[in-house]
């Protein structure tokens, strides 16, 4: 059986280090008293913070994500952070065209394209959000934006590399609302994004690609819809800022 992940997604928040301690002691506590088996948790807080979650997250289950990384490796880019610095702060994932990044960012699938490259070469793993907008459901263009989403921000990916990848489906309308798609909705979705990464890289490497859902994702959302479809895991957002309500979701997973 292969292993899940959960990714905890805490945007920005916590925002001074005594809230940061507190979250991570509680964190730590929470997990202590779990028993995970089959599950990776990756949290993915604040770049501020990246390096001091790595230093005190040290279980082994648990790693530390970005939440989003520059294409190039160092130089004049004001404000941003690299790939290989994320790296060398002790991350092993990076979210990488989240929603909010595309709608306040302007990020488009060709940056993302470029930003997946940049974060496959620094050694890390990324996590490629698509997602439709509720106007995109309605027109029935969905299934249409959710490939051209993939196909675009893995233009040029390997074979190889793409095993490493993950794609977490986050309909943008799911985001913050309360709404969340059926659990056939999400079987559906997950067999075209199965599909459109066999028809680029075979059936085979396709299926080493890890598929999650994200979306107000509760515990009960997860019974109640996840479950059934059988997702690789799923991308927790404001959840994942209370660790007791966060690892319910991993322990549901892990046992599942
Ligand atoms: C997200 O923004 O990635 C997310 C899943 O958020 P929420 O769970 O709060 O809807």
């Amino acid at each position: 059986m292969s292993t899940k992940l959960v990714v905890g997604n805490l945007k920005m928040n916590l925002i001074s280090p005594a809230e940061r301690e507190s979250y991570l002691q509680s964190f730590q506590k929470e997990f202590a008293s779990k028993k995970i088996d089959n599950t990776e948790v990756v949290i993915c807080p604040a770049a501020v913070h990246l390096e001091q979650f790595a230093k005190e997250l040290k279980m082994k289950a648990v790693s530390v994500g970005a939440q989003n990384a520059f294409w190039e490796e160092k130089g004049s880019f004001t404000g941003e952070i690299s790939p290989l610095m994320a790296k060398n702060a002790g991350v092993s994932h990076v979210i990488v065209g989240h929603s909010e990044r595309r709608k306040y960012f302007a990020e488009s699938d060709e940056i993302v394209n470029v930003k997946i490259k940049a974060v496959l070469k620094s050694g890390l793993k990324p996590v490629l959000c698509i997602g439709e907008t509720l106007e995109q459901r309605n027109d029935g263009s969905m299934a249409e934006v959710l490939t051209m989403q993939i196909k675009k921000g893995l233009d040029g990916v390997s074979a190889l590399d793409v095993q490493k990848a993950v794609v977490a489906y986050e309909p943008v309308w799911a985001i913050g609302s309360d709404k969340t798609p059926t659990s056939d909705e999400l079987l559906q979705v997950k067999i075209l994004i199965r599909k459109t990464l066999a028809d680029i890289y075979g059936l085979e490497n396709a299926e080493k690609v890890k598929i999650l859902y994200g979306g107000s994702v509760k515990a009960d959302l997860v019974k109640d819809v996840c479950l059934e479809p059988e997702l690789d895991g799923v991308l927790v957002g404001r959840e994942s800022l209370n660790p007791n309500e966060f690892l319910k979701i991993v322990e549901i997973i892990d046992k599942k």
